[in-house]
């Protein structure tokens, strides 16, 4: 096949990186992704799907006890009031912002550019900066086109568009937002989506401000959230954590538990290696995510290139949910669920000693001991007392 034409390069890293990509490759295209698709292909749009969305705007509150009451629905909702804000601010232009179309900019490229002559200490400021605004974590990586969805998608008919990115794009930067330990023990529940929400919230005004930066020193830089790639493999290239089981970054600091944002840009800044630790390793003896997953949605065994739907990408070894059952169990729910993120044995406050040392354990040949204690000790498997969905909390 023909690769995009910065590939090459990347590739030398993908090993390091734990990403095996094969010859049947295909760029993603955002219109196949199952959000995306509860509006446009009938056999994922239900009323179900139609009441998830609609419980955003506190309509078709379901009631069903805690973390479920209209109390926990309003304070979801207004987590994600920022990030909504600046989603519908050009919906008549057909861009949601932050999740179909990359955010635009606020700030016009300084017509003067500040010289860059140590890329190294450029890398160390646009993280000292990003810490500023609110960032937990920052990484940086190469721009690697192969993880851009192929299009973008036009909400007024949700046809595909160009993303439109100006040339010249090098590197992006992945920024990790911490969610709140307390909310996420309560998963699966609308109380729980106010962790989520309010990290897209924070993610909405960090990107913007610290593109703006970046635009003030005369680079171009193109803030985004969920929209024109995918943000996982960026992250994992940036050495921010590593990819497992319940299809989320592991990070050394807040373990699954946090969600990430990235910014394209031509500022030139070096660029941080993968780090593999050995969350791999760790994820071939455990199926607590998979276990745990009230609609089976998660894969068991090792990697494949294997996929249920076509709302995964094609050709990439990896462990991959059913996003349909999964988004099945959110529109039920009409809530976000991540019982996964809340079983990993990796969800845990690695601040106490205790935690520190399971992490020097959960990452050595010492994994076997470590995912015992993990089954008494440390790690968040509390749910919300009396919610119907916690089966397998
Ligand atoms: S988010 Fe919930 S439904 Fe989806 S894979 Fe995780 S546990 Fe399963
Ligand atoms: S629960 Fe276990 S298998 Fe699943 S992601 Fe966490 S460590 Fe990996």
């Amino acid at each position: 096949m023909s690769w995009p034409r910065n590939s090459p390069p990347q590739r030398e890293t993908d090993s390091a990186a734990g990403i095996d990509v094969t010859d049947a490759f295909e760029p993603f295209s955002q219109r196949n992704d199952v959000f995306t698709r509860a509006f446009w292909d009938d056999t994922v749009r239900t009323t179900q799907t139609d009441g998830f969305f609609a419980s955003y705007r506190m309509e078709a509150i379901p009631r069903r006890g805690d973390g479920f009451s209209q109390r926990d629905f309003a304070l979801r909702n207004a987590a994600w009031l920022i990030s909504d804000v600046i989603t519908d601010r050009r919906a008549a232009e057909g861009l949601r912002e932050g999740f179909q179309a990359p955010i635009q900019a606020d700030t016009p490229v300084a017509t003067e550019q500040v010289p860059v002559e140590d890329p190294g200490a450029m890398a160390n400021e646009v993280k000292r900066i990003a810490k500023f605004f609110g960032a937990d974590l920052c990484g940086i990586t190469d721009f690697d086109r192969r993880w851009l969805y192929s299009a973008r998608v036009d909400t007024r008919d949700l046809s595909e568009a160009p993303h439109d990115l100006p040339e010249g794009l090098t590197s992006v930067i992945v920024l990790g937002h911490e969610m709140e330990e307390d909310l996420v023990a309560t998963y699966p529940s609308a109380l729980a989506g106010a962790a989520t929400g309010r990290e897209y919230s924070h993610e909405a005004s960090i990107v913007m401000q610290v593109a703006a930066y970046i635009r003030n020193l005369g680079y171009e830089a193109v803030p985004s959230m969920n929209d024109t790639a995918l943000v996982i493999p960026y992250a994992v290239k940036a050495g921010l954590g590593e990819y497992a089981r319940n299809q989320m970054v592991i990070t050394p600091e807040f373990g699954p538990r946090l969600r990430f944002s990235k910014i394209f840009t031509n500022l030139p800044v070096a660029h941080d290696d993968p780090k593999p630790k050995g969350v791999r390793a760790f994820c071939d003896i455990c199926t607590k995510c998979a276990d745990a997953c009230p609609v089976k949605a998660l894969p068991y065994g090792p990697p494949s290139t294997e996929r249920a739907n076509i709302s995964a990408i094609k050709g990439v070894r990896k462990w991959t949910s059913d996003a349909e059952k999964c988004f099945g169990f959110w529109a039920k729910l009409s809530s976000d669920c991540a019982i996964c993120m809340r079983v990993c044995p990796f969800n845990r406050d690695f601040g106490t000693w205790y935690n520190k040392l399971w992490l020097k354990l959960a990452l050595s040949p010492f994994r076997k001991l470590a995912l015992r204690l993990s089954k008494t000790h440390g790690a968040r498997v509390q749910h919300v007392p009396g919610c119907v969905f916690a089966g397998n909390g």
